[in-house]
């Protein structure tokens, strides 16, 4: 099981997708900060109710339950969240 460790580094790197794309349109705040992300508590201000692109297990059964398993997904995610903390994106 993928476990965050809470960095929120992955909140702050909306300037990576392409400008006027999903999601960076609703959540950019304009310097790559999503505008949900609480910059002294580094956490998720609408956690309950985050965008289907922050919840990976709904991510994963919405759009990919019938391409992998959820291991192979999390598996998939742990490595890129290793090089979001190493700031190797
Ligand atoms: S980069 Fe990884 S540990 Fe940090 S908030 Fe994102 S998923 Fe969690
Ligand atoms: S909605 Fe919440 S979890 Fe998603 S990027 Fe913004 S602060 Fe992070």
């Amino acid at each position: 099981m993928f476990e965050c460790q809470k960095c929120g580094k992955c909140c702050t790197l909306f300037h990576l997708f392409p400008e006027g794309s999903e999601p960076r349109s609703t959540l950019d705040s304009g310097d790559g900060t999503c505008r949900y992300f609480d910059r002294e508590s580094r956490l998720c201000t609408i956690y309950d109710s985050r965008p289907i692109i922050c919840n990976h297990v709904k991510y994963y059964d919405t759009y990919l339950a019938d391409r992998m398993t959820l291991d192979e997904y999390e598996t998939f995610i742990k490595i890129f969240c290793e090089r979001i903390r190493r700031d190797d994106v």
